[in-house]
Order: C-alpha cells, then structure tokens, then sequence
C-alpha cells in the first residue's frame, strides 16, 4: 500500500535533484525540461521498460497555434480550442487550469521539435468529435509507442538514468511536511532509499486499480481496462496521505470501439465519416458524434455489452491508416460482406432491422433532417456496398480525476498551500474533462501528459 514516511534527515543509497516517478509521456518530457538545465534526474519505471498507457496510445497530441499547423497552413487558435474543451466537458474543468494546459502543450510540442528534434505533423484528413479544427499533433508513425520511443531517445541522448523494474512504494517526507525523497522496492524484494529535492508525480491514475475504480467510477467496475497495468493510483493515495486538493475522481475516458474478443482499438475516424453503430437488434442506440468516451457506458449499456461498427469500403481504406485497424484488419476482426443482408449473416444480428437502420441513415443524409438522437448525415458520407462490420465493446482507457495543481504543475494541499517539493502530471494531476466520462474531449490525456510535464520540468529548471 503506497504510503507517507516521516524520516529526518534521509538516509538514502542515492541523491538527485529530481526524482520523476513512471517512464511515460509525461515523466519523459518533464524529465528533458530538468535535465536540460544540468540538474541531476532518475526516472524511475515500476515495469520493466517505458511504455505506459502513452505506448499503448494513438499517440495524438492535441495543440492549437504551433508550429506544426503553421506549416500545414492549418487555421487555428487557442480560444477556439478552449472554447471546445469547455463546451465537451459542460463548463465543468476549471478554467485557469485549461488555459495551462493548452498553453503548456503549445509551448511543448513546439520546443520538443526545436530542442529535441522530435518532428510533429497534423492530421488533417477528419475531425475528432468536439474539436472544430484540426490539432490532433502526431510523430511521423502516428503511434504512442513511436512517441514514446521518440522522447526516449531524446532522454537518451541527454544521459538521462531511467531506472526500470523500481517501483516507488512511499514518499518521505521532513517533519515540516517537505518532500524529501522516496523508497522503492525491486522485483526480488530489495529496498532502496532516493534522496530528492524535488519529486514529480508522472505516474498517471488509478484505472489499473479494481479496488478504485470500483470506489470512484462504480458503472466502470466490470469493465475490461485497457490502459497500462502500471497505472494503481498511487498518485492519489500519496495525495490523499498528504491533505492534498483531489479533484474529479469521478471522470475517465471510456471508449465505445474496442474490438470484441480481439482487444484492438477501431478507430473513431469509421464513426465520424459515415459510419453508425448498431447493437444485436440491428438498431441504433445512440448519437455517435457525441464523442467515444462515453460511448463506452452507451456500448456497455446494449445485450451483451456489445456494438456492431457498421462501414464501407471507403471507411474500411480510412481505418488502414491506422496501425491498430490492420492489426484488427489481419486478426480477422473486420467481417466483410457484398450486401448488407449478407453482412447482417455473418455477424449473426438482425438483418431486417440493420437494413432499416441503413435506409434511414441514408434517408436522413438526403434529406439533412437531424436524427432522433442528435446526429447529422451528410449525403457525401453516406454508406455504399461492400459493406463492414466489426464487433466491439465498452472499455476503460485511463482516469482524469487527479491532484490539483498550480500553474508551475505543483502539487496544492485542501488549504491552498503547496506541498513543497512535489509536482503532477499527466494522468497524475486533474485533467480538463471535468467530473464526468462525457466530459472527455479527443486528446485530452495526452495533452495534460505534454503539457504539465514541461511545465513542471521547466519550472524545476528555472527555480534551481
Ligand atoms: C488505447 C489507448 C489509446 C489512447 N489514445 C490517446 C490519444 O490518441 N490521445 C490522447 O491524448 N490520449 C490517449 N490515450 C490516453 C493517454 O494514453 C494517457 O492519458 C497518457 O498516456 C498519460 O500519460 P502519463 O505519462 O500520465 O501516463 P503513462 O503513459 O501511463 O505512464 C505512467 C507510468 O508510470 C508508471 N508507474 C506508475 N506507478 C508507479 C510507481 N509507483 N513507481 C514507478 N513507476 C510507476 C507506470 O508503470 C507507467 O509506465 C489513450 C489511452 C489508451 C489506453
């Protein structure tokens, strides 16, 4: 159980300057910000390499006036994308701590390519739901993994220690209530003591934990977690430990498109360009340009727990730009058909009812009426043979209920005091969709990763 040691002095095996506790997208950008400055950094990686939930992601990164939309000529700002987290979280996220994070993850993603030589592109081809421009930021591979592999060679170049296989079990601190270090454990059981001025908490949330997620996101108990193993919340615990301010426990991003049994990510793309889900009755259930995140209570919510991605050809050649969708593609989780009759067969629903459904969706794109439901068909998306299908369920992705922090990312107790010496980040710290799954904005993971990152980095930088 993660804990709070009151140990003064320290008696520690090494000291640091900063010690930045999981090897994801946050703690790596933090840790290049801190180690740029010349201070001594460890990353330490409970598992046995850097990954977290950031490599198991699609790896975009949402951002408003960089560099990257410049070159793309692609128009955009930072009122128009506040004005978009705001409306998709229903003015629910505190306002100060948004306008951080998109000028954090600004200012990130345009440094990680001049000091770090981390290229960005733009997506340009499709909207993600909520977002009114485009701005979800990409490494050439559009891969988490890739991104993660990318800021890891970046920390490598500047010789930073990233310590795998250490999982940080409590933080000490001083009889004044100041960070002062950390004790881990290795794999076999052996302890080990870090002295550290300062500590950034980039450990993300607690959806690898049953126990509390269960507690705090109850309709989400059941559900398959599709986030990194790593993730047990121990940023909360320590939190909770410390008096500190914890805000939005209750928030998550869902996602209504996991492949079923397959466990492979069908990209949202299919659903915003024409595509609809159906559930086992051929029926629609839902509007799904609300957003992903809480299609996933939506999904889960049918017989089953299950949906049924219905496309076409053209959306079947969008998919496959995705490297999860050839994954899904070669495991045999896209069924194919020349008929929707056909297509209704072999995925063993009810073949009247999806016809049905397809006619009116192509009704309603004719005719631009708005559906029972929310949602607007457009005639130039409307669904042609040879049809696609893939079976998919609800799953969790990650939390965004977290530390509250200020704007140098430090960690705030109930009474507004600093903790002194401790920072959050990413998953760690509240995120920007408020209470609430629906809250969820494309991006809005990563972008708290990026963002509070640097700005932790860089203010540990400059206060040394
Ligand atoms: C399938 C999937 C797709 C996604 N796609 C996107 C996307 O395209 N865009 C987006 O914005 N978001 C996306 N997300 C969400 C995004 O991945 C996360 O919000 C983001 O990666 C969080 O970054 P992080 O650095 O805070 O945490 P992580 O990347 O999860 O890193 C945290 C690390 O801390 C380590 N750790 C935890 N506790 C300890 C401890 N006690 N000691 C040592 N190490 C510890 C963990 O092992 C882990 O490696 C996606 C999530 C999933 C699951």
């Amino acid at each position: 159980m993660a804990g709070i040691v009151i140990e003064s002095p320290i008696s520690a095996d090494i000291e640091i300057d900063c010690l930045i506790i999981g090897g994801g997208a946050a703690g790596l950008t933090a840790s290049l910000a801190v180690a740029q400055a010349g201070l001594s950094v460890l990353i330490a990686e409970r598992q046995d390499r850097v990954s977290g939930s950031t490599a198991l992601s699609s790896g975009l990164i949402p951002a408003a006036d960089t560099n990257a939309q410049r070159r793309q000529q692609l128009e955009d700002d930072t009122d128009q994308f506040f004005s978009n987290i705001m409306a998709k979280n229903n003015h629910q996220a505190d306002t100060a701590h948004v306008w951080r994070c998109i000028n954090g993850v600004r200012a990130a993603i345009n440094w990680l390519e001049t000091d770090h030589d981390i290229p960005f592109h733009v997506l340009d081809s499709f909207l993600y739901p909520g977002h009114s421009h485009y701005r979800m930021h990409a490494v050439p591979e559009v891969t988490g993994k890739d991104l993660v592999r990318r800021l890891e060679h970046a920390a490598s170049k500047q010789e930073i220690p990233i310590s795998c296989n250490l999982k940080i079990t409590n933080l000490v601190v001083s009889d004044a209530g100041n960070i002062i270090g950390a004790q881990a454990e290795r794999p076999d059981g052996c302890q080990e003591t870090i002295a550290a001025k300062m500590i950034i908490l980039a450990c993300n949330g607690y959806g690898g934990n049953r126990d509390l997620v269960a507690r705090y996101i109850p309709e989400m108990r059941d559900a398959i977690y599709f986030g990194h193993s790593g993730n047990q919340g121990e940023a909360v615990l320590w939190g909770q430990a410390l008096g500190a301010e914890i805000a939005h426990l209750s928030g998550y991003q869902g996602h209504g498109s996991v492949a079923y049994p397959h466990g492979i990510l069908i990209t949202w793309a299919i659903m915003m360009e024409g595509g609809f889900q159906v559930n086992q009755l051929g029926k629609r259930f839902s509007n799904e340009h609300h957003g992903y995140s809480e299609q996933a209570v939506n999904v889960l919510s049918q017989s089953g727990q299950l949906a049924y991605n219905i496309f076409d050809a053209r959306l079947t050649a969008l998919g496959a730009e995705f490297e999860d969708f050839r994954n899904a593609e070669q495991a045999g989780a896209i069924i194919k058909a020349d008929t929707i009759a056909e297509l209704a067969d072999k995925i063993e629903i009810d073949g009247h009812n999806l016809a049905n459904t397809l006619a009116e969706c192509n009704r309603l794109a004719d005719t631009g009426e708005i559906d029972g439901f929310g949602r607007r068909f457009l005639p130039e998306k409307k669904l042609s043979p040879p049809f696609s299908a893939v079976k998919v369920t609800g799953t969790l992705f990650h939390t965004q209920g977290g530390l509250v922090i200020n704007d140098h990312a430090q960690v705030l107790r109930t009474d507004g005091s600093i903790v002194a010496g401790l920072y959050a980040c990413g998953g760690a710290a509240c995120g920007v969709s408020g209470p609430d799954v629906s809250g969820y904005l494309s991006g809005n993971g990563l972008l708290t990763a990026l963002a509070l990152g640097y700005l932790a980095g860089h203010h540990i930088a400059q206060d040394f």
